[in-house]
């Protein structure tokens, strides 16, 4: 595995696959640095490519396309967790890739996920492997109901996962999710969802956010608040078991891990190999944001303070919410980011805007 040894210095360029609005932000916090962000996305109205030095429109599977990135960058990192392992193996070979292919690997399936956090000893969902109907019944028998049926790759906003209540039928729940290899996960009674963000660099150094305590509407991130309304030894161990899994990984970069808390207890649901929309907050609420600590952490520059100096709540912007812009525009403690996106589908992640208060604690 190719590694970065010395801090790339400004002018150097990092790859990107994906282009979305984390892509596009990973590429507006580079710029300060002046650090240039070259786009890999195979959808021609990529947000990313607008803001971007350099873009390569080409399917993932495109070896030569790929062989051309490769070269044209120093570093390549990535903005979703689906990025097909061929593709991050192949560009591991040619170009330092952070965060690394076991990382990736591991985020991608929810079994060797849970299996490595539970290794961990950090607290997970009794899970097992469901691989058919029959498997289905067996691990029903163990974890028992209510439980959460997920497909174990390609889930994403509570896409593919189905709860399975007592009059739920094994059949018709693994139909649900299309049959697909999966995980039945035993049902947290949670309180609080919240997530850590947490960075960390290739010499090892580790920085990590304060806990947002994040809320869900129709299964997409509505609002992450700061500070979470949570016992702060509760938010103290959160960041804890963050530090944790990002140093067993290996990992280089922002990673985002969501957990339920239950009373004082933790479980951890997921990691995302990636900058996190629970993190949006940190653009104005930090001295350094999650998109300029992945840059700095990927680019082997230090780390910049994670430290958090307003109170804040980051709402979501989806759909036709989008078009409250010029009213939020006129607030002085908001701080709006639109991501150039043409059509304000139902649901789609047009932008979000950040209400700053003072800190209070
Ligand atoms: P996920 O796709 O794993 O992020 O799950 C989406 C949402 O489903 C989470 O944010 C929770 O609200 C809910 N959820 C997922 N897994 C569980 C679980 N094991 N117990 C209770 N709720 C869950």
């Amino acid at each position: 595995m190719r590694t970065i040894q010395t801090a790339l210095p400004p002018g150097s360029t990092v790859g990107i696959l994906g282009g979305g609005q984390l892509a596009r932000m990973l590429t507006l916090a580079a710029a300060p640095l002046g650090i240039k962000c070259h786009i890999f996305a195979p959808e021609a109205d990529s947000p990313a490519f607008q803001v971007s030095a350099a873009h390569t429109l080409a399917a993932y599977s495109d070896t030569e396309a790929l062989a051309a990135f490769a070269a044209a960058v120093d570093v390549v990192t990535y903005e979703f967790e689906n990025v097909p392992a061929a593709t991050a193996a192949f560009l591991a070979t040619r170009v330092p890739v952070a965060p690394g292919v076991f990382a990736l690997e591991t985020a991608q399936d929810r079994v060797t996920e849970k299996t490595f956090i539970a290794s961990l000893g950090v607290p997970v969902a009794p899970f097992a492997a469901v691989d058919d109907i029959e498997s289905l019944e067996t691990a029903l028998g163990t974890i028992g109901r209510p439980s959460i049926l997920k497909t174990r790759r390609f889930g994403y906003d509570g896409k593919g996962q189905t709860r399975i209540d007592s009059d739920t039928s094994a059949a018709a729940a693994f139909a649900e999710i299309g049959q697909s290899p999966a995980i039945l996960e035993g049902f947290v009674r949670f309180d609080k969802e919240v997530s850590v963000i947490a960075a960390r660099s290739w010499d090892g150094s580790i920085a990590v956010f304060d806990v947002p305590e994040n809320h869900h509407e129709h299964h997409i991130l509505k609002t992450s608040t700061v500070p979470a309304d949570i016992c702060p030894s509760v938010a103290e161990e959160a960041r804890t078991i963050g530090g944790r899994i990002i140093a067993a990984l290996g990992y280089v970069g922002v990673i985002g891990i969501e957990m339920f808390v239950s009373g004082e207890q933790l479980t951890v649901n997921e990691i995302a190999p990636r900058v996190h929309n629970s993190g949006h907050w940190t653009m104005d609420a930090c001295c350094v944001s999650q998109f300029e600590q992945h840059i700095r952490a990927i680019c082997r520059w230090p780390l910049g303070s994670a430290e958090r100096h307003c109170d804040v709540v980051m709402t979501n912007l989806l759909g036709d919410d989008a078009g409250r812009w010029q009213a939020l525009a006129a607030e002085p403690d908001v701080r709006i980011h639109l991501y150039g996106k043409s059509e304000a589908r139902r649901g789609r992640k047009m932008g979000h805007f950040n209400r700053l208060t003072p800190r209070q604690a």
